[in-house]
């Protein structure tokens, strides 16, 4: 087992992320000590040399109780209200309390869109090693009020495993309302335990984080642990702490056993492979038969037109699309060299014959092998 200090050590860049129940104490409102507090930790951890990105939620939060409309059930514009009202007083209170540590702050606002362009993806990357490199703590959040539907993250979880890419960091810290992932619902088993290690997130740790979810953030264990889960694919480690609990983030980096701490894959995708897998959005599903699959999975092979079963969804050249197998199950993910229809059309024929019966050839290979993520179903 690797024990926690060994793992510290490495660490040099982290990003913090923090929910909105932490910065409100539970209330309905950001409570200004929290922000203290969190200052004065990671000012410390900046003066010992770390390099700090926060993913802060509590937009929202902080601006509903001034929107007379803000009433249940809550629509997305009314959230996005909320969240341009919010938005300017989070930064306000990070700002005041950083400044009191001569750290300075700076916002960025990310949506999906964003980060699925590659281009903004890497000004985004640009922007952000700037920031660090001038000794700037980096405070984002996701821009509530001009996302729709589709281009949402959906929750900070999500947006901090993707952060935790965009900027190449060491360790992913989620601060919740919960001490870690715990082996029963510590809602209703009072006696239930902390889980301190989780060496592989598999289907029993995604069934243990279900069903606990905290008020004020959107997400809930689940997301936190499918956070781990995307960072881990990323050869870093997660920890999730009670950041209720004063003085805890220093606690970590002093090596004490809080929280849940998730081990990384041996194995670390490369970073354009994971903005492949998790930035972009799947616009079709090809269904692939077993021989294709083995070749894939087991020997890094590209998918060619002769193990495609069937293909659905409407897709262009360029774009993200599943592959699963004849039972369903996704295993790998990546970017088509066909639309949809020419897809359909080169189903179970032999690379030789693309021209023949397209009329036309880009490639040899469906997804050619380094535009190939293998991955358990998401
Ligand atoms: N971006 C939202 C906010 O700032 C939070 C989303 C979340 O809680 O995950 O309020």
């Amino acid at each position: 087992m690797i024990p926690r200090k060994e793992i510290l050590s490495r660490v040099k860049r982290v990003v913090i992320k923090v929910g909105s129940s932490v910065l409100t104490a539970g209330g309905d409102n950001l409570k200004e000590g929290v922000f203290r507090d969190l200052a004065k930790s990671i000012s410390i951890l900046k003066e010992e040399g770390y390099e700090i990105v926060i993913v802060s939620s509590g937009a929202i939060a902080a601006g509903r109780k001034n929107l007379s409309c803000f009433v249940k059930p809550v629509s997305i514009p009314q959230k996005q209200a909320a969240a341009a009202i919010g938005q300017a007083r989070l930064m306000w209170n990070y700002e005041g309390c950083f400044n009191k540590y001569r750290q300075m702050t700076a916002q960025v606002l990310l949506t999906q869109d964003d980060l699925s362009n590659r281009q903004k993806f890497l000004n985004a990357r640009n922007t952000l090693f700037t920031l660090l490199h001038c000794g700037v703590i980096p405070i984002i959040n996701e821009n509530d009020s001009v996302v729709v539907d589709e281009i949402m993250f959906g929750d900070n979880d999500i947006l901090s495993a993707l952060v935790t890419n965009l900027v190449d960091a060491d360790l992913l810290l989620v601060l919740t309302d919960r001490d870690g992932l715990f082996e029963k619902d510590p809602e209703r088993y009072k006696n239930a335990a902390l889980i301190k290690l989780v060496e592989e997130i598999n289907s029993e740790t995604e069934k243990l984080a279900k069903g606990s979810t905290g008020k004020l953030g959107t997400g809930g264990m689940l997301s936190k642990v499918n956070a781990a889960k995307k960072t881990s694919i990323f050869g870093i480690p997660t920890i999730i702490v009670n950041g209720r609990k004063k003085g805890i983030i220093n606690k970590v980096f002093t090596g004490e056993d809080v929280g849940t701490l998730f081990l990384p894959k041996k194995s670390k995708l490369s970073s354009r492979k994971y903005w492949i897998a998790f930035n972009l959005k799947p616009k079709g599903v090809l269904t692939v038969d077993d021989g294709a699959k083995k070749a894939i999975v087991e020997r890094g092979k590209s998918l060619l037109s002769s193990g495609l079963v069937e293909a659905k969804g409407i897709f262009e050249f360029g774009d993200l699309v599943k592959c699963v197998d004849t039972e369903g199950l996704e295993f790998a993910r990546g970017l088509v060299n066909y639309k949809t229809e020419d897809v359909i059309k080169l189903k179970g024929i032999h690379s030789r014959d693309i021209e023949k019966i397209l009329g036309y050839k880009y490639y040899d290979e469906v997804i050619h092998r380094d535009d190939l993520v293998v991955i358990e179903g998401e």
